[in-house]
């Protein structure tokens, strides 16, 4: 742990978020909260405490590590369901602990199948199907069979879960092939039921898709950028606000980054500022150094770009990001000092920094720049 700066992740706007994404779904759907990522980098721990304070009882993880990290966290209070990968050596792990995981191949099926036997406990799983992502699942022409073979094994394996993932829900752009995808996914569902199978639930929405496409709502929905408060695109808020007739943004940025000046300098104009030459002096500059750099996340993509506050006032980074250190413009703030507070993401007085405020070209940004955040940061859950 370092003291170069600090992650405050806000309870109460993550409770208003739940609040208001519950109000959206309705009663009958689970709302799993999506933490891959360290939480988004929010912090694995602290934030599924922090969740399950807010009523969540459903994580979805990509990896066995991450599940292990919830599961000694909350124990069994909790479904965990792992949508990525699991290693062989694992599933035994997974299976005794009642973990969920994606199945999304017969190798995967038949090893969870083994498995359950020598532990005569199911092994708890939900079926993917590949509708047009082209990443994992079951293609459509293997589904009977699969419904076959879940048949005969149902002694050992579960069949919790029916889902898919679409290739892009958070654009406009993608919506034939997203279409096509939903219209995949039901085919599945009724292969099935021809079958005499069917899942538990079905659930195929993440953040994007659970505003875009209502109909994908299902059963359950793994939700991550939202819960977070931010947006999966600006194309989706912007399609939100049109649809309630409103203004304002019904969620709330629960993460914050703090860190402070480190030095305050004196730049003459003609000079160039850090590494190379990327930045030059235009006037004389007062800069000021902040103890942070890409080993803890903040992207050097945001040489010259990113803004942060001080003293309630907005400041361009200049230069490169360094590995441990940046350089922000001070000089149009009349007292500024070592020790001040800078904050790269959250609020001072009225001016923000949401994630992605440096780009509006993409949100994308959003998740990886959260997901950068180094774990050796502090976490702190404030009220
Ligand atoms: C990451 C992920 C989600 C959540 O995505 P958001 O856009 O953050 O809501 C849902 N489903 C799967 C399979 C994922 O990998």
């Amino acid at each position: 742990m370092h003291k170069n700066s600090v992650i405050e992740i806000n309870q109460s706007a993550h409770k208003k978020n739940i609040e208001f994404l519950k109000k959206t779904y309705g009663k009958k759907v689970i709302l799993s909260s999506v933490v891959k990522g360290n939480a988004y980098g929010h912090g694995l721990v602290e934030f599924v405490k922090m969740a399950y304070h807010n009523g969540i009882t459903h994580f979805s993880v990509f990896d066995v590590e991450e599940a292990k990290i919830v599961y000694d966290t909350l124990k069994n209070s909790v479904t965990i369901m792992i949508m990525g990968f699991v290693a062989d050596d694992d599933i035994q792990w997974v299976i005794k602990n009642n973990i969920e995981f994606f199945v999304f191949e017969r190798y995967r099926l038949a090893k969870a199948t083994k498995m359950a036997k020598k532990l005569q406990q199911k092994a708890i799983i939900h079926l993917e199907i590949e509708t047009g992502m082209n990443r994992t699942g079951f293609e459509i022409k293997t589904i009977s069979k699969v419904a076959q073979y879940l048949i005969k094994e149902k002694e050992n394996i579960h069949f919790k879960g029916l889902c898919t993932h679409y290739a892009g829900a958070e654009s406009i752009s993608n919506y034939y092939r997203v279409s096509k995808q939903i219209e995949l996914f039901n085919k599945a569902e009724t292969i099935m039921k021809s079958h005499g199978i069917q899942p538990e639930l079905k659930h195929s929405a993440c953040s994007a898709a659970s505003m875009m496409y209502p109909e994908t709502r299902m059963d359950l929905v793994r939700i991550g950028i939202l819960q977070y408060g931010l947006w999966p695109s600006p194309e989706v808020f912007v399609t939100y606000l049109n649809a309630k007739k409103t203004k304002n943004d019904p969620l709330q940025r629960v993460i914050s980054w703090k860190s402070e000046v480190m030095s305050v300098k004196r730049v003459k104009s003609g000079e160039f500022i850090g590494y190379g030459t990327s930045f030059m002096a235009k006037d004389h500059m007062k800069i000021a150094t902040v103890p942070l750099g890409y080993s803890h996340g903040y992207s050097r993509s945001l040489s010259n770009q990113g803004r942060v506050l001080v003293n309630g006032q907005r400041c361009i980074v200049i230069g490169t990001v360094n590995m441990n250190m940046l350089t922000i413009d001070v000089s149009d703030i009349e007292h500024v000092k070592k020790g001040d507070v800078v904050t790269l993401i959250g609020t001072q007085k009225n001016l923000s920094i949401s994630v992605a405020s440096f780009s509006d070209y993409s949100n994308q940004l959003n998740y990886e720049l959260l997901t950068r955040i180094s774990k050796t940061i502090p976490r702190k859950i404030t009220e």
